[in-house]
């Protein structure tokens, strides 16, 4: 028996199985519903008053689109027709919910998305350029049959692999992450918020997968390892025991029973912290012995929302996450807003480059209202003395001069309603567009510390879009253009003398460790379920020896060169323990 196996990203490790739970482009979900035998007359009859009522509203569309463009244009809807009177997909859908007795959504679900491959696979332009027209039939059926609702997603309430085409970041924030046991996306890279996400929960899950929506069906059963980056749908028995074998073979760093603080071999201190998004990883970080927050996501309160939160609940949260922390510090950065992670609010429109538009500080500086609010949450949470707070986005020093200026403001008006909030706060500037990695020497001047966002410094130091699964190959945290960027960052800062972390996912990857140790990074923030390996692999490199590493590898000038030196090097230095730490 051949398995079906299908390839992506892996970005997060681990193996684990569960139901593919299907969410839907439009945030519906059609999951293999079963029925019985007397309610199979109720769904023939759910699907073609669907087919009907598609019909008529196809049939408006075009007598709209012939009045205002003539009636040649109306003809772009021939396809729908075609598609909604085909008798081949209509019996197919019936007989699925006779025979397989399945609800209508998952028999014509099935049955479209069957008719939709095999158009694909036409070597005919004509054909596959109206397979958009198919699809769109598909979501107008679909929205008929679910009722048009959108789909509750805390309401899934066994544990599922959740496959979509992308997840936006407000779907996967309200997602019960209990239920969770993987996630799998079309589209996507290692940086992608659906990886961050995924990575910082320690859910296994794969991305890139180009077109997983279409060879998964809701209801599959699915063993996904998020190492390898592999899937295989509704393996036999044998396999799936065989995965389980895998998984529970699997090398595991176990959290030190008492906290342990971060050291090199050697005894240099290094600062080991955590990244968060969302209030369920709050806990992660004791969990995890993470010595403080290095990254705070606050964008993603704002998403999903209709009204913005005010200052008063921005101040809650910030407070709480201030108290559970101590006695460590919380950066929090201020919100991250456009780029992926967008507004639901109508003054803010789509952008065609959102990465290279209106994001971050950008965002901020343009709605001073918004910015004060929550500068003012997070100064007045500042009383608990350990939060500092750090610009998204900056790319010169005018635009951090700003910001600084309106926290000012903010701090001038809580003086004068007696307010208060640490005098001292620490304010520090992401380092994550070229332009501000180049001109950190004069950023350093005016910053309190530094964190460098590799993510993005990388998607725009390389001109590699993070989310694009297509350009995938071309992101490389090891390019030397990347390497001297950061290298040139932390001289800066040093020189300055202030302190100088990461907080981009090269932060928490091992393989990076000891060049970055070896640059001088401070202090490594990354998702909460890698902070053990990285202690770990601390505990096993001199800072000396990380320092010659280094050196060797900026002579390098590839990144795969970079790789292997690194890969090479840390065999040498673990030895036995390479493949414990390491994988
Ligand atoms: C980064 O760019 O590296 C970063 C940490 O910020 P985000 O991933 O939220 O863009
Ligand atoms: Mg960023």
């Amino acid at each position: 028996m051949t398995v079906k196996k299908i390839k992506g990203i892996g970005v997060s490790g681990g193996i684990s199985m569960g139901k593919a739970f299907y969410i839907g482009k439009e945030g519906y979900a059609v999951s293999k519903r079963r029925i019985n035998a007397e309610d199979i007359s109720e769904e023939i009859y759910k699907l073609e008053d669907a087919l009907i009522q598609t019909r008529r509203e196809i049939a408006q569309l075009q007598k709209t689109i012939s009045q205002s463009l003539g009636s040649e244009r109306a003809r772009i809807f021939e396809a729908h027709f075609l598609a909604l009177e085909d008798r081949v997909l209509i019996e197919d859908t019936i007989s699925r919910i006779k025979n397989d007795r399945v609800s209508a959504e998952y028999a014509f679900y099935a049955s479209i998305e069957k008719y939709i491959d095999v158009l694909s696979k036409l070597d005919d332009d004509y054909i596959k350029e109206r397979v958009i027209d198919i699809k769109d039939v598909e979501k107008r059926v679909l929205q008929k049959l679910l009722g048009k609702k959108k789909l509750d997603l805390a309401k899934i309430k066994e544990k599922v692999v959740i496959i979509a085409h992308d997840l936006s970041p407000s779907e996967t924030a309200s997602l019960p992450k209990e239920n969770i046991v993987g996630f799998i996306t079309d589209i996507g890279g290692r940086t992608s918020h659906t990886a961050i996400i995924a990575r910082s929960l320690g859910i296994p899950a794969i991305v890139g997968m180009q077109d997983a929506t279409r060879k998964i069906k809701g209801g599959d059963f699915l063993v996904i390892d998020g190492t390898k980056g592999e899937v295989v749908v509704n393996p036999p028995k044998n396999i799936i025991d065989q995965y389980k074998i895998k998984g529970k073979a699997r090398p595991k760093i176990t959290v030190e029973a008492k906290w342990v603080k971060a050291k090199t071999k050697d005894g240099k201190d290094i600062t080991v912290s955590a990244n968060i998004e969302l209030p369920e990883e709050i806990p992660l970080i004791h969990t995890y012995g993470a010595e403080g927050i290095g990254l705070y996501r606050t964008e993603y309160i704002f998403l999903g929302k209709h009204d913005l939160p005010n200052e008063e609940e921005q101040y809650k949260a910030y407070l709480n996450v201030a108290k559970v922390t101590k006695p460590h510090s919380v950066i929090i950065r201020t919100m991250d807003l456009g780029g992926d992670k967008f507004l639901s609010h109508p003054d803010v429109p789509r952008e065609i480059s959102p990465f290279l538009g209106w994001r971050a500080i950008r965002f901020c500086l343009a709605h001073p209202g918004i910015f004060k609010t929550q500068l003012r949450a997070i100064l007045r949470a500042s009383k608990t003395k350990n939060i500092k707070i750090m610009f998204p986005m900056i790319s010169g020093i005018e635009e951090l001069k700003q910001a600084k200026k309106i926290l000012q403001e903010c701090k001038n008006e809580l003086r004068k309603e007696k307010k208060t909030f640490d005098e001292n706060i620490s304010v520090g500037t992401m380092i994550e567009v070229p332009s501000a990695a180049l001109t950190s020497d004069t950023l350093a001047k005016e910053s309190d510390f530094f964190s460098i966002g590799t993510n993005d410094l990388i998607q725009y130091a390389l001109a590699v879009d993070r989310g694009n699964e297509k350009v995938a190959y071309l992101y490389e945290p090891a390019h030397p253009a990347v390497i001297r960027l950061i290298k040139h960052v932390i001289e800066s800062a040093h020189h300055q003398n202030i302190w100088v972390g990461m907080c981009g996912e090269m932060a928490g990857d091992p393989f990076f460790t000891c060049l970055l140790l070896g640059l001088g990074l401070d202090e490594f923030s990354m998702p909460p379920p890698q902070i053990p390996r990285i202690k770990k692999l601390l505990q096993h490199i001199k800072y000396q020896e990380a320092k010659e590493i280094t050196a060797k590898v900026l002579t390098l000038s590839t990144a795969t060169d970079v790789e292997k030196y690194m890969k090479d090097a840390l065999k040498k230095i673990l030895k036995e323990k390479y493949h414990e730490i390491m994988e």
